[in-house]
């Protein structure tokens, strides 16, 4: 079962549409958002060890956002142990970028990089079970279960 799910990835690619599918299924669920560090009178440092600290809230959450991997990269200096069930990194943009946006990508792919292997990612596919009404790799759930897939990796 799936109770921490970190959605992080590229500028404009589909993130708050995921939110937005899992917000709606998962209503119990805390959904937490990167972003919202921005209006707080903090510098990006203080922000990250904040993000860092969402990652230790007790379950079921969704922390989405591009501060992520560089969040969990930070996470990884104290803890060995991977903070969420399932990281997404989505990377197709929904429209065209900026040379400014595409540079931030690199960046992001940067810091991905580093926390990549040591994070588990869906295994073929995310989906929520109609009938467990759980966030469940999809090929886990029994065939009868219908599922809504959410996520598929590329
Ligand atoms: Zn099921």
């Amino acid at each position: 079962m799936i109770q921490r799910l970190l959605i992080t990835g590229h500028i404009n690619a589909g993130k708050s549409l995921l939110v937005e599918q899992l917000t709606e299924l998962l209503p119990d669920w805390q959904m937490m958002h990167t972003d919202d560090t921005i209006p707080l009178d903090l510098s990006w440092a203080e922000r990250l060890v904040l993000v860092k600290e969402w990652l230790t809230k007790p379950a079921p959450w969704v922390i989405t956002g591009v501060m992520i991997p560089a969040a969990v990269n930070l996470y990884f200096k104290d803890n060995p142990e991977p903070p969420a069930d399932r990281l997404i990194f989505l990377k197709q943009p929904l429209a065209a970028l900026t040379s400014r946006q595409q540079t931030y990508n690199k960046t992001i792919d940067t810091m991905y990089q580093k926390i990549r292997c040591r994070v588990p990612v869906p295994t073929y596919s995310l989906a929520y079970c109609t009938v467990c009404q759980e966030l469940i790799d999809a090929k886990s759930c029994e065939p009868s279960h219908p599922l809504r897939v959410l996520y598929t990796n590329s």
